[in-house]
């Protein structure tokens, strides 16, 4: 089980004088739990998930961001990993190794490449992963050893330096897709589409949940997944979203506005956002209290207390 830890963030506009937007969030989500974030407009959840993610277009002025993973989050890893590879200071790590960990941030619309198929795409980030891993986790004295005998002129593992090495093939990774397009009730011709072929808003939203299926994070951050989704797709996203808990133990911080995707999507735990803060935690019935309340008397709460 990956927990991902989130201590006193604090981050501003990456810029002179950039105005300041967290202020002290707190949170902690583990895999296999659906936690909702909530909170009025301009509260700070889409920066909270953008610094997350290591979006340059923010400081991070305090705080600590660590992952932490178990035995069974680096199971494909050959050989022992040290304590020092179990917990991580993600601030310190470009988004792709954040992405490597565990940590899914959203899809990506790479728009500018013409003729690329949705299952290349797909295959190709699966691969992408797959080797920012393994070079993370690459244990550095094997390393000096390797350095070593290649200066010695003795290459001792001839499979080094295969640039397929490790990779997933074509016919493999078509079954792979299969079998997540089957776990996530999806038509099996979106996978053919084009990348720039013009998705639909909801199309775009299950390609996220496709994706995440895919490249199977330990947490799954998913910023607004419900915004403008008809009610049919809405439920086919929420489905999708359960399934990745239930079936691949991903844990799942869903940023939303409004309450409606938590019909569905029911989540173990609930956080208000208000002014760059967590204000208040509680369980699914927290949600459903600000469905009928609004927002206002947390933020009350929090004005009142200060
Ligand atoms: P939410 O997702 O809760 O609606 P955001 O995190 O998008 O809120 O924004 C929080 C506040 O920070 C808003 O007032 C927004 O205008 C401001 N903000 C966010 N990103 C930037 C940015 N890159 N530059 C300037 N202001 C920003
Ligand atoms: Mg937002
Ligand atoms: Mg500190």
């Amino acid at each position: 089980m990956a927990t991902l830890q989130i201590n006193n963030l604090h981050a501003k506009v990456a810029e002179e004088g950039g105005e300041s937007i967290l202020r002290g969030v707190d949170l902690e989500v583990n895999s296999g739990e659906i936690h909702a974030l909530m909170g009025p407009n301009g509260s700070g959840k889409s920066t909270t998930a953008k610094v997350i993610a290591g979006h340059p277009a923010y400081e991070v002025t305090d705080g600590e961001i660590t992952l932490v993973l178990d035995d069974e989050d680096v199971a494909d890893i050959d050989g022992d990993v040290p304590a020092e590879k179990r917990e991580w200071d993600l601030l310190d790590l470009e988004p792709n190794e954040r992405a490597a960990l565990g940590i899914f941030l959203g899809f990506q619309y790479p728009a500018e490449i013409e003729g690329v198929t949705m299952t290349n795409f797909l295959r190709q980030a699966l691969n992408a992963k797959a080797e920012e891993r393994e070079e993370l986790f690459e244990d550095e004295d094997e390393d000096e050893a390797e350095a070593d005998e290649e200066e010695s002129g003795y290459d001792t593992s001839p499979m080094e330096g295969n640039p397929d090495d490790g990779e997933i093939g074509v016919a493999e990774f078509q079954q792979l897709l299969k079998e997540k397009m089957e776990l996530l009730d999806m038509d099996e011709k979106f996978a053919q589409r084009y990348l720039n072929a013009g998705f639909s808003g909801g199309e775009k939203k299950q390609n996220e949940v496709l994706q995440a299926a895919i490249l199977e994070p330990s947490i799954a951050v998913l910023d607004e997944i419900d915004s403008g989704l008809d009610i049919d797709r809405l439920q086919d996203v929420s489905e999708g979203i359960n399934a990745l808990r239930d079936e691949q133990g991903t844990g799942v911080l869903q940023i939303t506005h409004y309450q409606r995707i938590l019909d569905y999507v029911e989540p173990d735990h609930v956080h208000v956002m208000i002014d760059g803060k967590i204000a208040e935690s509680g369980g699914a019935d927290l949600a459903e209290k600000l469905e009928d309340e609004g927002y206002d008397w947390v933020r009350e709460q929090v004005y009142e207390t200060a």
